[in-house]
């Protein structure tokens, strides 16, 4: 891996680097997008890839491919339907009931088993929990390298991948290239890349692989599965209304001025590190480069400073309303709305007044 060309010398490195790719890789061809699915629910962020993988593919002139892995029947089935009418032209299936649950093993088996077959150029997969440890060990098993949780995904004029990542704690983006192994790797966090529009075309072509295994050749037994009952579970990232509030407001005490004017409002609550750093909210709640990234139609920061770290995870806000002392705090910069004020007095008052004025029903006029 290299990062980007930033001299005309680097770059003829890089082009020479390329020239000297071994015959076989040309073999490789298209962008593919893992589609990542749990007991039939398909985890948006493989549809944010796929308006990403589309761009990529349609500026490549190449194909745009879903991979589905899962069980038989109506669950995976659907998921390659869904993967039609978000872009893709056709999809490379597996679907065995030993992959009813999620296990690396199989998983990675069935995932490098396509790629080996159908070389893709690309293949991308959500930074999820069930994603980062899905493209390590496959990134790990093909020999090829893997950028993890990038912000933007470019192809540059010679075909090459540019992943770019921040670095040095968000202070630099990186852009890396994969050149000399193939396919190239890259994740991407929930709600970096925009949702692209759904179209109605669920059908298409669908390419069958089979997985090749038996259950006594998979280690891991799973042996119940526990739903999560977590009803204070985030949903940060795909909430519409979202209030956050960050060291200013002085105390965990004061940090439950947010969680009322959220509730009252039907948002969901965040807050920027330090506070989890303290201990005074649960990681879950942590919006930036290494938290949630959230794009509601609605952020309402208080005593926040709007770190650039802070920043990358909110600004694809559509509004975004900053509440703070210091009227030159960054979070004025990249804010829509500014309230230079103490949010320890302000938010109470916002409370009551959205409390007078809205009924359960209205609330969700807040968000529409
Ligand atoms: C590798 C790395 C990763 C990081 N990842 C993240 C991340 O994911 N998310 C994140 O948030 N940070 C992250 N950080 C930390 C980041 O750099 C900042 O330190 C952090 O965002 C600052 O939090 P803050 O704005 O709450 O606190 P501060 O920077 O201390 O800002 C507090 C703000 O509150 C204002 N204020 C004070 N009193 C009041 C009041 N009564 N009413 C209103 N305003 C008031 C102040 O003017 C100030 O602007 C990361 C840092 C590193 C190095």
């Amino acid at each position: 891996m290299s990062t980007a060309p930033k001299t005309a010398a680097q770059a003829a490195g890089r082009a020479a680097t390329k020239k000297e790719l071994p015959e076989h890789f040309k073999a490789y061809k298209h962008v593919w997008v893992f589609i990542e699915q749990e007991r039939g629910q398909v985890h948006p962020v493989s549809w944010e890839l796929m308006g990403a993988g589309r761009k990529l593919a349609d500026k490549l002139k190449v194909d745009l491919a879903a991979v589905v892995i899962g069980p038989e029947g109506e669950a995976t089935q659907s998921a390659a339907a869904e993967s039609f009418c978000y872009g893709a032209d056709l999809v490379y299936m597996v679907a065995d009931d030993l992959l009813t649950d999620y296990r690396n093993e199989s998983y990675t088996k069935a995932l490098t088993d396509v790629v080996n077959t159908y070389k893709p150029e690309i293949l991308l997969l959500g930074a999820t929990t069930l994603g980062r440890d899905l493209a390590g060990s496959v990134a790990t098993t093909l020999l090829t390298g893997l950028t993890a949780d990038c912000t933007e995904l470019d192809v540059d004029a010679d075909g090459s991948l540019a992943a770019t990542r921040p670095t040095f704690g968000g202070s630099l983006l990186c852009t890396i290239y994969t050149l000399n192994y193939r396919p190239q790797m890259a994740t991407v966090r929930p709600r970096v890349m925009p949702m692209p529009e759904r179209l109605a075309r669920p059908v298409g072509r669908i390419v069958s692989h089979p997985l090749g295994l038996v259950e006594d050749d998979i280690v891991t037994k799973v042996l119940s599965f526990l739903p999560d009952r977590d009803s204070a579970k985030s949903n940060l990232a795909y909430a519409d209304v979202v209030v956050a509030g960050g060291l200013g407001l002085g105390s965990p005490e004061n940090f439950q001025l947010v969680r009322q004017l959220a509730t009252v409002l039907g948002a969901e609550y965040g807050c920027s590190r330090p506070l989890v750093q303290k201990g005074w909210v649960t990681s879950d709640r942590q919006i930036g480069q290494t938290g949630k990234t959230i794009r509601p139609k609605l952020y309402i920061a208080a005593g926040i400073s709007g770190a650039i770290q802070h920043r990358v995870g909110v600004e694809g806000a559509d509004l975004i309303v900053a509440i703070n002392t210091d009227r030159n705090a960054p979070i004025f910069d990249f804010a829509h709305m500014g309230i230079v004020t103490d949010a320890i007095r302000l938010l109470p008052a916002l409370t009551a007044a959205f409390r007078a004025r809205l009924s359960p029903h209205s609330r969700d006029r807040i968000a529409s």
